[in-house]
C-alpha cells in the first residue's frame, strides 16, 4: 500500500482501477540512431499500425457518430502516405543520424508549421491534423498503449497532467476519479473535475513509473489523499465511506423542488454551469432553475478543425429545447491561455493568460464569431436563450460586437433564416470591466462575473500555476469589494448581476454575496442542492 497527498480539487470518495494515462514519457527525446535503416523500419512498421488504429477507428465513429465526423480518420490514413511527410523523415534519420521518434516529431512540427502559414483556410486546419499523426507514431515508436475510453471499465484516470482539451474528450461515464501530479486547482480541468462530481486531486507527487494500469487506489478527495493498493481494512472503510456519503447526498434531494429564497424572502437565481450538450443531464437531475453558463469553447476543444454553424446551432438548439424555457446563458468562445485548439494557430505567447483570447479573438478573426453568433441567433428561436461574451475590458468592445451582431442580423434576414436576438450580457472578470461597469451597465441587459479570472488578474496570479495555489486567494478584500461595485453599478442601471465563477459555490461567502444583491449564482450541478440548503437557512 501506498500512500500519496495533493490538493483536492472536489471531495468525494471512490475506489477502483487505475488507468495510467502516460504522456510524461512522450516527451520526445534525441538520440544517436545506430542503425540507420533500422530506425527506418521502425517508421515503416508505426505507420501500418497506425493505419489499422486508423481503420478501427474510423469504423467506431462510423457506426457511432456517422460518415461525416469518421472522414477524419480516412484523412489521417491519407496523410500517413504522403511522400513528402515520409521522405522528410527518411531525410531526417540519415542526415542527422537520428532516433525514429525524433526524426518523427520534427517533421510533424514542421509540417504543421507549413501548413499554419497557408493563406488557404481549409490547408491551415490540417496543421492539427498532421500534428495528430505524428503523436499518433510516436506513440506507437514508444509502444504506448492507446487507451480506449468506449471500451474502458469506469476507472480512476492517473496522469502527469491534463488539459481541458484532454479532458472534454474522456467519456465522463467511465471515470471515477482523476490524480494528476501537477495541475492548479483554478485550472478548467479542475472546473471540469467539479462539473463531473466526481473525486479529483491535483498536485499528487506520484511517481508514475511505479503505477500500472489495472492497479487498485482509493481516491479520498476530503482528505486529499489517494492510496494505490489499499489493505482490506481500507477497503472495506473505504466502501462505508462511500455508503455515507450517498446518504449525505440523498439528503438533499429534499431540496428538490423547492424555491431558493431566504428566510426573509429573498429570491437569488440558482443556475448551474455546463461545458457541453450531456451536461445538461446533471443540471435537471440538481433542479437548477437555469443554465447561467454553458462554455461554448468545449465545443472546439478535442478536434482538428471549426464546428460549423450547422453543427452548432444544433448543439444550442438542443440545450435550449431540453431546458425547456429555463434560462441558458451560452458564452461565447473564450478560446486561448490554457484552453488550446491547434487549428486555431494561436502560436506560442510569453503571457498567454494576458495574450490573445476569447473576446480578442473574436473581434480579430470576425469570420470565426459570426459562424458561432448566427448559430445562436438561429437557436434563439427554440427557448430562453442569453449571450454572454467573456473577457470584456471597454465600452468600445461592447459597440463593436454589437455591430458585428447587427451584420448578423441583416445576413439572416437577407437569407430569410428565421432567428431572434437574445438578451446580450458580459462576463466581468477583468479589473478593467469593474472600473467602468457603470458605463458597461448601460450597454448590456446583464453582468455575470468570472471570479476565476477576476481573482487571477486581481492578485496578479496565474490561476494556472500551482506553485502559486495558496497565494491564489478569491476572498481577497480586494476581489469581494469589485463584485461589490459591479453588482451596484448594475443595479443602478436596472440590470442584474450574478456570479458564475467557482467562488459563486463558496457557502463562507453566501450569506454576503446575497446581502450584496447578487442576483444570480451559477455553480457545479452538483452544488446546487448544497447552495439551495444554504441559501434557505439565511435570515436576511
Ligand atoms: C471565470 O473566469 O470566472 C469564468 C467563469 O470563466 P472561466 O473559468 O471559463 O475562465
Ligand atoms: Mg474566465
Amino acid at each position: 500500500m501506498v500512500r500519496f497527498s495533493g490538493k483536492s480539487v472536489y471531495k468525494g470518495i471512490t475506489i477502483g482501477s487505475v488507468v495510467l494515462l502516460d504522456k510524461a514519457g512522450c516527451q520526445v527525446k534525441r538520440g544517436k540512431a545506430e542503425d540507420k535503416d533500422a530506425e527506418t523500419a521502425r517508421v515503416r512498421a508505426a505507420i501500418e499500425q497506425a493505419k489499422e488504429q486508423l481503420g478501427s477507428l474510423y469504423d467506431k465513429a462510423l457506426k457511432e457518430v456517422g460518415e461525416a465526423s469518421a472522414a477524419i480518420f480516412e484523412v489521417h490514413q491519407m496523410m500517413l502516405e504522403d511522400e513528402d511527410y515520409l521522405e522528410s523523415i527518411d531525410n531526417i534519420i540519415r542526415t542527422e543520424n537520428v532516433n525514429a521518434e525524433y526524426a518523427v516529431a520534427i517533421t510533424g512540427d514542421n509540417f504543421a508549421e507549413m501548413f499554419a502559414g497557408m493563406d488557404d483556410d481549409y490547408m491551415r486546419a490540417r496543421a492539427a491534423d498532421v500534428k495528430d499523426i505524428s503523436n499518433r507514431l510516436v506513440n506507437n515508436l514508444y509502444g504506448h498503449e492507446e487507451i480506449d475510453f468506449h471500451a474502458m471499465e469506469p476507472s480512476i484516470i492517473v496522469a502527469d497532467d491534463l488539459t481541458p482539451s484532454e479532458t472534454v474528450q474522456m467519456d465522463k461515464e467511465k471515470i471515477l476519479a482523476f490524480v494528476t501530479v501537477h495541475g492548479s486547482t483554478n485550472s478548467h480541468t479542475a472546473i471540469l473535475a467539479r462539473m463531473m462530481n466526481i473525486p479529483a486531486l491535483v498536485g499528487v507527487p506520484v511517481e508514475l513509473d511505479r503505477i500500472q494500469n489495472g492497479m487498485t487506489a482509493v481516491v479520498d478527495g476530503f482528505s486529499a489523499e489517494v492510496i494505490f493498493e489499499p489493505t482490506e481494512e481500507v477497503c472495506v472503510k473505504t466502501q462505508e465511506r462511500i455508503r455515507e456519503e450517498k446518504e449525505k447526498n440523498l439528503l438533499l434531494e429534499d431540496m428538490k423542488g423547492r424555491e431558493t429564497v431566504t428566510q426573509g424572502g429573498r429570491e437569488v437565481k440558482l443556475y448551474a454551469n455546463i461545458g457541453s450538450v450531456s451536461d445538461v443531464g446533471y443540471v435537471l437531475e440538481n433542479d437548477a432553475a437555469g443554465i447561467g453558463l454553458f462554455r461554448s469553447e468545449f465545443l472546439y476543444l478535442g478536434r482538428s478543425d471549426f464546428p460549423a454553424e450547422e453543427e452548432q446551432f444544433q448543439a444550442y438548439r438542443q440545450v435550449v429545447q431540453t431546458m425547456a424555457g429555463k434560462k441558458v446563458i451560452i458564452r461565447t468562445l473564450d478560446i486561448g491561455a490554457d484552453k488550446q485548439a491547434d487549428y486555431f494557430n494561436l502560436g506560442k505567447e510569453d503571457n498567454p493568460a494576458l495574450g490573445y483570447r476569447a473576446i480578442r479573438i473574436c473581434l480579430k478573426q470576425p469570420d470565426v464569431f459570426k459562424t458561432q453568433l448566427r448559430a445562436l441567433l438561429r437557436a434563439s428561436v427554440y427557448g430562453n436563450l442569453s449571450i454572454m461574451y467573456p473577457m470584456i475590458i471597454s465600452a468600445d468592445e461592447v459597440r463593436k460586437i454589437h455591430c458585428i451582431v447587427k451584420e448578423v442580423q441583416q445576413e439572416l434576414e437577407e437569407q430569410e433564416i428565421p432567428y431572434t436576438l437574445p438578451e446580450q450580457g458580459i462576463m466581468i472578470e477583468t479589473p478593467a470591466a469593474v472600473m467602468v461597469s457603470d458605463d458597461l451597465a448601460e450597454l448590456v441587459d446583464f453582468f455575470s462575473i468570472g471570479t476565476n479570472d477576476l481573482t487571477q488578474y486581481t492578485l496578479a496570479i496565474d490561476r494556472q500555476n500551482e506553485r502559486l495555489d495558496d497565494f491564489y486567494n478569491p476572498h481577497h478584500k480586494a476581489v469581494l469589494k469589485m463584485i461589490r461595485m459591479v453588482v451596484d453599478n448594475a443595479h443602478k442601471h436596472g440590470k442584474w448581476a450574478g456570479i458564475c465563477g467557482e467562488l459563486g459555490a463558496d457557502i463562507d461567502l453566501t450569506e454576503e454575496f446575497v446581502r450584496m444583491g447578487v442576483d444570480e449564482l451559477s455553480v457545479s450541478p452538483s452544488m446546487v442542492l448544497r447552495l439551495r440548503k444554504r441559501i434557505r437557512e439565511i435570515a436576511f
